[in-house]
């Protein structure tokens, strides 16, 4: 996708502050970050929101998973403690339409989330 800013990082048009990359993940720190930890986990084939993974991505949305582990441990925060978010759509308040894990730490968390 042309036009999408994490595409861009992905094909190295922008340079993001990068934490983790692997064959198919990029992991860097958020432009405006909400924790001393903030990570977004991106995978580097385009797709715009969570409603778009299919069962044969079941592997990929694990290596999300895998590699916000390891963002965590990179961290220090994988005893501390620490926040996965996955925002779809709107209502939730997904801006950027590349599906992207945050990876919050590094204070305490709140729960419910506002
Ligand atoms: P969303 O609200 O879509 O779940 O989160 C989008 C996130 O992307 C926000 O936390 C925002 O700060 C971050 N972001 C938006 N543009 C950029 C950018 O150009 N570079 C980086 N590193 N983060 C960005
Ligand atoms: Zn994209």
């Amino acid at each position: 996708m042309s036009d999408c800013i994490f595409c861009k990082m992905v094909n190295g048009e922008i340079q993001p502050d990068v934490v983790y990359e692997d064959d198919q993940v990029l992991a860097f720190r958020d432009l405006n970050p909400q924790a001393p930890t903030h990570v977004l986990v991106i995978p580097k084939r385009h797709l715009s929101t969570t409603n778009d993974f299919q069962p044969e991505d079941a592997a990929l949305a694990g290596r999300l998973i895998l590699a916000a582990k390891k963002v965590a441990e990179i961290e220090g925060l994988d005893q501390r403690g620490y926040r996965m978010v996955l925002n779809c759509n709107a209502e939730a308040g997904q801006a950027v339409f590349h599906v992207h894990l945050h990876v919050l730490g590094g204070r305490a968390m709140k729960w419910p989330p506002g």
